[in-house]
């Protein structure tokens, strides 16, 4: 599994998606899973838009290892 980010331009990395080669396409939030980028937390199985183990609020592509949850490969 390979991930790309979205944008070329930096003053939209906000609006960075993960892509995912095998499904052929961008990721919504909730569809990636990963490890907590948090320091201290490093929950394995954070969603891509909250980390639900502290409630916290987290940027899909800061995960660690991010995976997709469509097919889980
Ligand atoms: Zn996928
Ligand atoms: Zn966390």
């Amino acid at each position: 599994m390979k991930w790309n980010r979205k944008s070329k331009d930096r003053r939209k990395d906000r609006m960075q998606k993960l892509y995912c080669d095998t499904c052929k396409r961008f990721l919504a939030d909730r569809l990636v899973e990963g490890i907590c980028p948090t320091l201290g937390c490093e929950y394995d199985s954070a969603r891509g838009d909250q980390c639900e183990k502290r409630g916290k609020l987290i940027n899909p592509i800061e995960l660690k290892t991010p995976r997709c949850k469509v097919v889980y490969h």
